[in-house]
This record gives C-alpha cells, structure tokens and sequence, in this order.
C-alpha cells in the first residue's frame, strides 16, 4: 500500500476532563478503574469499543479462569475472586469450581469428581488436589461487570467509543482522541491507562513495543470462541478418561475436519460444551487474520458438530450450536517493551521483585511468581501505564501473563498506582510503591510477599519446595538459559 492521503488538521470538541482515563474496559482496563474509584480518584472515565465489559472474558466467552490457588492458599484475591463471590450472591450456580474451603484437599471422592474439570486439579507427579479454576457463564459475568461499575459514582462509563490516538505534550499523555456515533472528540486527563490489549494508545505515543515474534505458541494465535449444547460432557470425560487413546484420535478427527487445533472444554453446564481454538500465525491487530479466523471458525462449526453427534452418540447425538462468541478473541499481539522486560528466566528462577504487584499461581511454574510495577510501565512516555495482555514480556512469558488472572491483578495495581500518584502529587514513573503495595494488600485484599499481613505459613511452604525451582520446567530453562544451578 504506496498510495497515501493527507488527513487536514481538525478542531476537536473536549467532550471531558477527568483524573484518570481508562481505555478498554476487559479484565484489565475494568480492574484499574473499579481499583482506581474504590483507592479514592475523584473521576474516572472508562471508555469501551463495544457495548459492554470484560472483552475476552464476557465478549470472547473465555469462561475458565485457572490457577486461583496454590496447596491450600487462596493466592489470587483482590477483584478476580470478587467476581465468583458476587456471582456466588447474586447469581448462584453460574460457575463451577472446587470451592475455596476445599482448594488442596485430596480425598478421593472430590479428586475423581473435579479431574474432569481441565485446570480443576493439580497437574503434574505427586498426589493430586484441587486447585480453583472457576468455568462461568460469560453473560453473567457480564452483568456483575456492569453493576461492579455502576456501584462507584466517581466511575463515568463511555461505552461504544474507540479511542484512536493519544494527545501528547512532549512525551506526556495528556488524553486521548476517540471515535464515536457523535463523531470524533477528545478527553483529557491527568493519567492515561491503555488496557486495550493491543497497545492501541501505547504504539502511538512512542513507547517502544515488541511486535509478533512469530514464535509458536500463545503469542502467535487467535480464536473464535463458540459453545455448542445437547452434550452430556461428564459421560464424555468419563469415556475420555477410560478410553485415552481412542480420545486422542477423537481430538486428531477434529481437527482434520476444521483445519485448526481445536478442542472443547466444559462450561458451568454440563449439556453445553464451550470450544477452544487456536489458529497459528496469527496476529490479532492484521485486518486480513482477523477476517481469516472468523471465516475459518465459523465455516467449521457444522462440519465438527456432524462429526461430535456421530462420533459420540451417546454424549452428543443432540449436539446443536449454542452460540458464536460476539468478539473475536484476541490473545496477542503488541507487547511493551517496559522498564522491564518480563522472561520465562523468571518463573524458571521465581525471582524476587522489590516493586512486586502480583503474587500469582501460574499455570507454567506451578508455584507463585512475582510480577514487578515495572512490566506495566512503558519506557520514555509520562503519564501512562499499560496492564493486561499487552505488558512488558518476551513471547515466552506473555502466555502466562495474558491469563486473566494476571490480567486483572495488573489492571488492578494500575488503578491503585494511578490513584496514589494522584493523592501524593507524582507521576505513574515515581510512584510510591510501597505504598501502592500497602494499598494493595491492606486495603484490596491482594496477598502480596514481604508484608505485613504475608501469611508465614505459606512462605514456610514456598521455600520447603525452594520456590518451585527444582520442577523439571525450572531446570529445563535454566539449562536453556547457561545457567547451571
Ligand atoms: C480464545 C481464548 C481463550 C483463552 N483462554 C483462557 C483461559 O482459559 N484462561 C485464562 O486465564 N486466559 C485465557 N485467555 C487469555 C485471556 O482471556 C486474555 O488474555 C485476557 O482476558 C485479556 O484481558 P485484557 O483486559 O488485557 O484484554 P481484552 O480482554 O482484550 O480487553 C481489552 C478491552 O479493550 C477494548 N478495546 C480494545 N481496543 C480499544 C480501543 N482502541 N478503544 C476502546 N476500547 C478498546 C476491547 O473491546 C476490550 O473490551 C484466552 C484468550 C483467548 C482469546
């Protein structure tokens, strides 16, 4: 594409002024503002391309958050436990996971029920026990999203608006351009968080960026989500467990017949199965890979349910299509090149970070890794942070801090540095982060190392199995690495 045309300069109308500006209200951008309001900024706008919150998680029926727990320790707190408990109040029965009082146990009865649930129990050698990983219904997620909102009056919410560029002073955000159905405005603001996934604000305001690596795996592939009902999935899984064979040529089947590695989880509804996909070579932000996924996912889904209602008849000779996810679903595509630059070296050496936010199970180490301030803040521009999907990481890393737990504790230790910045008068850069991290920890229920309130057992526990580092991954890439301990 030579051709070009030359855009005239525009006198835009302010539509607003605020303290802080949220743009892209999924996980992340939707647990920075609700963590900036409750932290006590005066206004907060939450600006949202689609008509709702949550992106992956509601729009892209994502629907599995996994590694909750670690033995019996409810690591993963703060907001991402505060969506189940809300659901656990106001819509009871929309998810399934093992419950908190029973994360770790291993009686048998509760270890054969919850091995069906992918993510449910612990993985690897070893007596296996529960792990929290709940499956939830992405639309009533979607409504507790919105009340989560509508609950704090210093959150003004902007929904169907897509911000489009950055307004600079120097190498300061001073707010952001948007689109909308009224045309194209402006909205200034003292801090700027960009939780659009995709680096949209970012890219544009120079902060240096990787962009696909092309190296297989997470960083590489997108998806159509969609869920397809009249299934019995525990039949399946039983079948599944005493047949392993037959079901890897069941999964081989499958993805002859779409193209594309492909593959169904359970949902909180064991007639509805929701499908998982992985398309290789993909970037989320190419307009022609986006068409492709949508196209390829929606041409195969008569072909798989055919063959799912014949292959299975006992669990799914009434098979039918459920639904088709509203959004694509993005996984990668830019990420931050930060004030630091997250590895796999990390998990593989669980290293210690003084600026610490998150303290998070992963399901790659299998332990608590620690995620630094620094991968949410971008190199050479002021005034703005970058949580979610699109932090500072290498194409190793980000595929375990893309999950959504990791998602929303970095969007949630955004909005509480935005708001501690603003109270003490300093910038995002500067921030006080031991305050940030009290905050977090005090105030937030976010279990952070190295604090006050830091359960002691648990640390006993870490350093009794020294961290994770002598799993067999933890050696492997250290290995990988030079380093030979
Ligand atoms: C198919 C699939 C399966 C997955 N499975 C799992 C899983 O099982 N477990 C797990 O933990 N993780 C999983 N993930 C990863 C995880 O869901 C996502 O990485 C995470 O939810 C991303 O959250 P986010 O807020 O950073 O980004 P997003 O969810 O992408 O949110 C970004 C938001 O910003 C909005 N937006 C974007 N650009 C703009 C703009 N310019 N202006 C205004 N708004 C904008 C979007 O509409 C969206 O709402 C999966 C991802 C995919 C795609």
């Amino acid at each position: 594409m030579s051709k070009t045309y030359l855009e005239s300069a525009n006198t835009l109308p302010i539509y607003d002024e605020c303290d802080l500006l949220v743009v892209g209200g999924g996980a992340a951008g939707h647990s920075a503002a609700v963590a900036a309001a409750r932290a006590g900024v005066e206004k907060v706008i939450l600006m949202e391309r689609y008509g709702y919150f949550g992106g992956d998680v509601t729009g892209d029926y994502v629907l599995m958050v996994p590694a909750l727990s670690w033995k019996n320790y409810s690591m993963v707190r703060g907001l991402q436990e505060e969506w189940f408990t809300r659901l656990d109040k106001n819509a009871p029965g929309s998810y399934i996971s093992p419950s908190l009082e029973d994360i770790g146990k291993t009686a048998p009865i509760l270890v054969d029920r919850w091995s069906l649930v992918h993510g449910c129990t612990t993985m690897g050698p070893g007596e296996k026990s529960l792990v929290r990983a709940p499956y939830y219904e992405p639309n009533q997620l979607k409504l507790e999203m919105d009340a989560m909102v509508q609950e704090l009056p210093n959150i003004k919410c902007l929904l169907h608006c897509w911000g489009t560029k950055p307004i600079m002073d120097g190498n300061a955000v001073k707010g952001v351009i948007f689109e909308s159905k009224e045309g194209r405005k402006a909205i200034m603001a003292k801090i700027v968080i960009d939780a659009t996934g995709d680096g949209d604000i970012y890219a544009q305001a120079g902060a240096p960026f990787y962009s696909k690596s092309g190296i297989p795996g997470r960083d590489d592939q997108s998806a159509l989500v969609w869920r397809m009902g009249g299934v019995d999935y525990e039949l399946f899984a039983r079948w599944r467990q005493k047949n392993p064979d037959e079901a890897k040529s069941f999964a081989a089947e499958l993805e002859k017949i779409t193209g594309f590695k492909t593959m169904f989880f359970p949902t909180d509804r064991n007639d509805v199965v929701w499908f998982n996909n992985w398309l290789s070579g993909m970037n989320c932000i190419n307009l022609e890979h986006l068409r492709q996924t949508e196209f390829s996912v929606r041409n195969s889904i008569r072909a798989t349910i055919k063959f799912c209602r014949e292959a299975m008849p006992q669990a799914m000779r009434n098979a039918y299509l459920y639904d088709i996810a509203p959004q694509f679903g993005a996984r990668c595509s830019r990420r931050l090149e930060g004030e630091y630059v997250m590895s796999r070296l990390d998990f593989a050496v669980n290293r210690e970070f003084e600026d610490v936010i998150a303290w998070h199970s992963t399901v790659m180490s299998g332990v608590p890794i620690e995620i630094p301030y620094r991968c949410i803040v971008p190199k050479n521009v002021e005034n703005l942070l970058a949580p979610g999907r699109h932090v500072s990481a290498d194409p190793h890393a980000i595929a375990a801090l893309q999950l959504v737990p990791q998602c929303v504790g970095t969007g949630q230790a955004a909005g509480v540095a935005s708001a501690i910045a603003l109270k003490e008068g300093t910038t995002v850069r500067n921030v006080n982060i031991k305050r940030v991290q009290k905050i977090l920890c005090q105030e937030q229920d976010v279990p952070l190392p190295r604090q006050d309130n830091t359960d002691p057992k648990l640390v006993a526990d870490l350093v009794a199995c020294n961290y994770g580092r002598d799993t067999e991954m933890s050696r492997r890439i250290r290995k990988e690495a030079g380093l030979d301990w």
